[in-house]
């Protein structure tokens, strides 16, 4: 957005403002005498002092941080929030407190700083996106345009099985827009940071007792970075031990894509555990596969309540029979809604886990806006958490020492807000809210695994495999007909291909709850239609489906069912319809022009034999 809305010239304006000032002031530190390092630069200078703490003193006193680099070098960097006013302040710390400080910007300046070889001269960001909304009016309103393609949270719930879509409150989100919060460097001097340390230890005093653990580290960005930060813990720890053979990661069929991913970037070995036809960890084929590698065992990797959505009661036993074969147990902790103050993977018998601090614990996302994704580890494991060159270590797993610790003041809201009682009443809601979701379901469409009590954790599958026989209806037909009844799909083919995933979270309300089961309900009797043949098997709602404003009301209606049918086939939809801005659109033409790619757990199984 920076980009589309000050375009090409724009950012080069910017940029040649930041190169000026500098420019400036490498200028008048060299007429005051000092050596720079580099002759050419673009905003940031080296400068060479007999003392730093001369200068720093003197800067400290203006409320301006350098970067001290050494006893004698100086790091300065400008940008574009830097100010002429602010060029005195900084210049007059290489002073000599006698002289008063002045210097030039001749309009004309020419850029003589920057290496010729590297300036460039091709054009860039051509599209018409970033030469088009240049007033605050136009950009307000693509903004908007582009929202109102979006089905999101301010629509209608969102129940992806997995993700955790709770709200993310304006009470906890409030203080990252205040001034002393977000206008804080990461390696801002510990004495200018004793808020951020003071919210940081606290919160890493609170997850450790969520988590039954006893350290923590808030470094890692997401849950697949603490994933791989977790498994470096353990990896060290086994190293520390000797152990440099342990490099067997067991993970269950039933992760998720980054468990495997993570473990074969932290060096590791996977090797793959069955599941029961009960979406159940097949325990002989683990207690197998940990005899056999029992030498090489570095650990499992396992969510609970498993990723099908269930407390599998054999946990302990699963961890039991790691720890016996010398092995830790990762646990992911993407489910910890439905464990926060009901029971904690330090109480299961877990060694290490992370948190998904954007999913249980409010921060949003979605987007791919920024996430927090720390760990906690039992007490034998703290000393080989990952450190940080500000700590004097070398082992850290992201740049900053906090990871994006702004956003930790959400999480910390939230809990502070909710409190012991409030947490734990959170996921006794979160649970019950999916039971009865569960409940209605339930007779209309299969619900796979449930526990041996009948009930679901926090998310259930919905199985949709039958209507493919039964009526050709697949489970992107449900999927993308939910758009027309203003819902968001569940979480689709995840862990199950040809299912979806619900997870609704304690954020719902009943009366919300009832019209996502409605909606459900009315597609599964659009199915019988098909499934009895009163309906087409190729034009039907489903097939059609999502119904743009453009299809419905075109002159040219050549359905076998109405307009309504296709844009308003409940009461609730008439009362706020969310349209759709596209049909759809060519999946396997996407899946093949994409670059990024995550290889399902069932590879590492075909490598491995
Ligand atoms: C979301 C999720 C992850 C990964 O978390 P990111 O923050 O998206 O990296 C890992 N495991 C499970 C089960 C998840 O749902």
């Amino acid at each position: 957005m920076y980009a589309v809305y000050h375009g090409p010239t724009g950012l080069k304006n910017i940029a040649k403002r930041i190169a000026l000032l500098t420019q400036t002031v490498a200028d008048a530190i060299e007429e005051r005498g000092f050596e720079l390092l580099a002759e050419n630069f673009f905003d940031s200078l080296t400068v060479k002092v007999p003392d730093i703490n001369v200068i720093r003193q003197k800067v400290e006193k203006q409320q301006i941080n350098l970067r001290y680099i050494s006893n004698d070098l100086i790091g300065i960097s400008l940008d574009e929030t830097t100010e002429v006013a602010d060029l005195f302040d900084l210049i007059n710390c290489f002073e000599n407190d006698t002289d008063p400080v002045a210097f030039d910007i001749p309009q004309d300046a020419e850029l003589n700083r920057l290496p010729a070889g590297l300036v460039r001269t091709s054009a860039y960001l051509t599209h018409p996106v970033f030469n088009t909304y240049h007033s605050e009016s136009q950009m307000m309103r693509y903004i908007k345009h582009l929202e109102n393609k979006d089905l999101s949270l301010n629509t209608s719930m969102i129940s992806l099985g997995s993700c955790t879509m709770k709200l993310n409150a304006a009470s906890e989100m409030m203080p990252l827009s205040w001034n002393h919060w977000f206008r804080m460097h990461p390696f801002a001097p510990a004495s200018q940071v004793e808020g951020y340390k003071f919210i940081i230890d606290e919160l890493s005093k609170y997850l450790c007792e969520i988590t039954g653990f006893d350290a923590c580290s808030l470094q890692p960005n997401s849950g697949a970075q603490g994933e791989y930060a977790g498994l470096l813990t353990i990896r060290n720890y086994h190293e520390a031990n000797g152990d440099h053979h342990r490099k067997v990661m067991l993970i269950p069929i039933s992760a998720h894509g980054t468990n495997p991913a993570s473990a074969v970037m932290a060096g590791m070995k996977v090797v793959v555990v069955k599941a029961l036809d009960n979406g159940y960890i097949d325990i002989e084929d683990l207690k197998m596969k940990a005899a056999q590698y029992s030498n090489e065992l570095a650990g499992i990797m396992i969510t609970y309540p498993s990723t099908y959505g269930v407390y599998e009661e054999t946990v302990k036993e699963i961890t039991e029979i790691i720890h016996l074969h010398g092995g830790q147990v990762y646990m992911d902790g993407a489910n910890m809604n439905a464990q926060v103050g009901l029971t904690a993977p330090g109480l299961i018998g877990a060694d290490v886990c992370h948190l998904n601090l954007h999913k249980t614990f409010a921060i949003p996302h979605g987007g791919g806006g920024p996430g927090m994704g720390p760990i906690c580890v039992k007490a034998h494991l703290a000393k080989h958490l990952p450190g940080h060159v500000t700590g004097g270590t070398s082992n850290a797993v992201s740049a900053a020492p906090f990871g994006s610790a702004s956003i930790l003041l959400i999480s910390y809201g939230y809990i502070r807000m909710l409190g012991p009682d409030g947490l734990k009443s959170t996921t006794e809601y979160a649970i019950l809210n999916a039971n009865y979701m569960r409940a209605r379901l339930q007779g209309a469409y299969d619900i796979l695994y449930l526990g041996t009590n009948g009930t679901c954790a926090h998310e259930f599958i919905v199985d949709l495999r039958p209507f493919k026989k039964s009526a050709e209806v697949e489970a992107e037909d449900v999927a993308k007909r939910l758009i027309d009844y203003g819902f968001h799909a569940p979480t689709m083919s995840f862990p199950v291909p040809g299912t979806i995933m619900i997870e609704p979270t304690e954020s719902e309300d009943k009366a919300e709850l009832d019209r996502f089961c409605d909606a459900l309900l009315s597609i599964r009797e659009e199915i019988k239609e098909i499934e009895e043949a009163r309906a087409d098997k190729k034009d039907n709602p489903l097939k059609n489906s999502p119904h743009t404003q453009l299809v419905v009301t075109a002159d040219e209606w050549k359905h076998s069912y109405t307009r309504q049918t296709a844009a308003f086939p409940l009461y609730y939809i008439t009362q706020n319809k969310f349209w759709p801005s596209v049909a759809r659109v060519n999946n396997t033409h996407g899946d093949r022009n994409l670059i990024c790619t995550c290889e399902p757990v069932e590879a590492y199984m075909e490598a491995e034999a």
